[in-house]
């Protein structure tokens, strides 16, 4: 890999870091979540670019869940909820990702330690060349060790220049796969649960990418065209849109049906444990090199 791409990845280590630190300063009860994903937003963009909307996941959701930006927009933080703070950085498209678990009460201390036991274990199977089976039995491991499930249909995956979810796939439980790490970024990040761990596809759906850049004849669908196509291929938000396009409520939601009619997005839906179980997630991104792994934002 070049130094000029490892160098951008750091960067993005770093300021993803920061972030981290600040947004746990901001978690405390009775914030909106769409106060608290606007804050950590501002602070990434003060320092480098958003890879992804901030994921913003509460109790049993475990991922894809970013305030909508509506004015019925509400959510409040209570102090009982498991809070998922998923968020990513980028430097020139170079990308970091990674998520923590925040539960202002304590009530699930021990869940949260174990997930991020799990994360810490997977991260010394992780290394050029190494078996990527060996990282998943680890999160397994230590997740059922403490009593939990990982979330067997999640998992982390490879990262790169404008791609957020790439090969290889890293199975939060052991898969049987022969595949070894190569050269690259990855993220690894184990989910824990209360319940039998697998989550299913809600019909609420905040993110998107572009999937084709094919134009539609309406006039609001193109001008939301046109802000989605300044992402680069990365995810963004029907927050992020509504607010770049100064659409009102009905011009945005016309546009926005028209471009989803013709498949030019992917979405991504929020994702929930089946049977409403409680999730907590810890996420790392780590450059594999041949000479040396390093864990970026460390
Ligand atoms: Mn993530
Ligand atoms: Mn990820």
């Amino acid at each position: 890999m070049e130094t000029k791409e490892i160098n951008n990845y750091k960067k993005a280590g770093e300021v993803w870091k920061n972030v981290i630190k600040f947004a746990r300063k901001k978690v405390v009860e009775e914030i909106s979540l769409l106060e608290l994903a606007e804050k950590i937003e501002t602070k990434i963009i003060e320092e480098a670019g958003l890879a992804f909307p901030t994921n913003l996941s509460l109790n049993e959701e475990a991922a894809h869940f970013t305030p909508n930006g509506k004015k019925e927009d509400d959510r409040i933080l209570k102090k009982e909820d498991l809070l998922k703070i998923d968020l990513g950085v980028q430097v020139e498209g170079y990308i970091c990702d990674g998520a923590i678990t925040i539960n202002l009460n304590n009530e699930h201390a021990k869940q949260i330690e174990a997930n991020e036991l799990a994360l810490e274990n997977a991260i010394t199977k992780a290394g050029f060349g190494k078996k990527i089976d060996d990282i998943s039995k680890e999160i397994e491991t230590t997740l059922k060790e403490k009593g939990f499930n990982p979330i067997y249909n999640l998992g982390g995956h490879g990262l790169a220049k404008n791609d957020i979810h790439s090969f290889p796939s890293i199975p939060n439980h052991a898969s049987g796969t022969t595949a070894v790490l190569e050269e690259g970024a990855i993220a690894i990040e184990p989910f824990a649960t209360t319940g039998k761990g697998i989550v299913s596809e809600s019909p609420q759906v905040e993110i998107f990418s572009l999937k084709e850049g094919k134009n539609v004849r309406n006039i609001y669908g193109r001008k939301i065209l046109e802000k989605a196509k300044k992402c680069s291929g990365l995810p963004f938000s029907e927050r992020w849109l509504r607010k770049e396009t100064k659409l009102n409520e009905f011009q945005f939601i016309i546009g926005l049906r028209e471009l989803m009619k013709a498949s030019v997005f992917e979405t991504f839906p929020g994702l929930k444990e089946v049977k409403g179980a409680m999730v907590t997630q810890s996420e790392k991104s780590l450059l594999i090199l041949e000479e040396k792994t390093i864990v970026l934002g460390e």
